[in-house]
């Protein structure tokens, strides 16, 4: 079987770095932000070439903490793509703020500035552009609408650690931008952990209240802060494989250029190709009319795949006010995508079967 992500057989390439930084922290006796956390800050802030990174609990929490700080008047609406993962329409309820779905481009799965023009309205205060799969959304025309209606940008770069725009990194593309390090992203923990960046030294001067129950002093609260700190350990284990980051990019896309030259089956949907060396295929999703059947006869050849995302944001439980929404695009992307095995433990053999296996479908 080939597995869809081994975290077991990524991760272990990186024992003796691991154990070092692990060990590291043991024996410091400091566990909450501390010297590990402002290593990897740094670190992080540098490699996104942004002027601050902000460590924080998870990906979501980047988010919310963001919208949170920007202090927007509550029922101020927040534009993001009707296929965005969960977590960015959470981010934005959970700030207090209204979701407005814009349907995406079908070709390249995200934002595209028509649509968004035509969803501002007077509440409208922000733009959440998710770089979906690791591709940066067309974040000039999106900062061109942003400036035109006086809006924030926020970058939800969770699937998109090294990804580049127009010679600029992810996370040095809008007003700030939210990471997740989940051990399945490009740069993952061994645990949740997650970042901010921005290079407006006021915003990241407020996160720091942020995440640390709304104070800098202790026992002096300023906001109505969270606990959303990333810790010493998964900060030591991030500069760990940071190093590595890089190097496991440039093999995804090697992998994916791969796939996008030798992949040849009539009805498959393939991800654009315009920007393979600025893209960091955090997944590979290709389009399938079939999709189910097409992921059953994988699976016969010992493929496992998955879907990212089977249930669109509109038709989730728990956005009973999204169910009425007519939003056709999402709807076929989550009926049809597909995410084929890409990641920096997949080895060129295995892809090759993959690819054979696919070009002599019949399904
Ligand atoms: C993973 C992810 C998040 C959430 O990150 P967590 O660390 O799991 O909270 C947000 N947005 C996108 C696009 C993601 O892929």
């Amino acid at each position: 079987m080939i597995p869809f992500l081994d975290l077991m057989r990524l991760n272990e390439r990186y024992t003796d770095a691991l154990q070092q930084a692990t060990n590291r922290v043991v024996q410091s006796g400091w566990y909450i932000l501390g010297k590990e956390l402002a290593a990897f800050e740094a670190a992080f802030a540098a490699y996104c070439q942004t002027g601050y990174a902000i460590g924080v609990a998870n990906g979501l929490e980047a988010l919310v903490l963001v919208l949170k700080a920007w202090d927007f008047p509550a029922g101020s609406e927040v534009l993001v793509a009707s296929n965005a993962y969960i977590a960015s329409i959470l981010a934005i309820t959970q700030a207090g703020l209204k979701p407005v779905l814009v349907e995406p481009d079908p070709q390249t799965y995200t934002l595209s500035a028509e649509h968004l023009r035509d969803a501002l309205t007077p509440k409208t205060k922000a733009i959440l552009p998710v770089h979906l799969y690791g591709r940066c959304c067309d974040m000039a025309a999106i900062n061109e609408v942003a400036a035109e209606a006086g809006l924030l940008v926020l970058e939800d770069a969770a699937q998109a650690h090294g990804a580049m725009y127009q010679g600029k990194r992810a996370g040095n593309l809008g007003d700030a931008a939210g990471f997740s390090f989940y051990p399945t992203k490009n740069l993952g923990a061994l645990g949740d952990a997650g970042a901010i960046t921005t290079n407006d030294a006021n915003l990241a001067d407020k996160l720091l209240f942020w995440r640390n129950y709304g104070s800098k002093q202790k026992y002096v609260n300023q906001y109505k802060g969270h606990n959303s700190r990333l810790d010493e350990m998964q900060a030591a284990i991030l500069t760990a494989k940071l190093a590595y980051l890089e190097a496991e990019n440039k093999y995804r896309r090697r992998l994916a250029e791969r796939y996008l030259t030798a992949l040849k089956h009539p009805v498959l949907g393939l991800p654009p190709s315009d920007r393979i060396h600025d893209d960091v295929w955090h997944l590979f999703v290709v389009t399938h009319p079939e999709r189910d059947r097409f992921r059953a006869y994988l699976l016969e050849k010992g493929i496992q795949t998955d879907i990212h995302y089977p249930t669109p944001p509109h038709r989730q439980e728990a956005y009973p006010e999204f169910n009425q929404l007519t939003l056709p695009v999402a709807d076929k992307l989550h009926r049809e995508v597909i995410s084929l095995p890409l990641n920096p433990a997949l080895t060129e053999a295995q892809q090759a079967y993959i690819i054979e296996t696919i070009n002599q479908a019949t399904v």
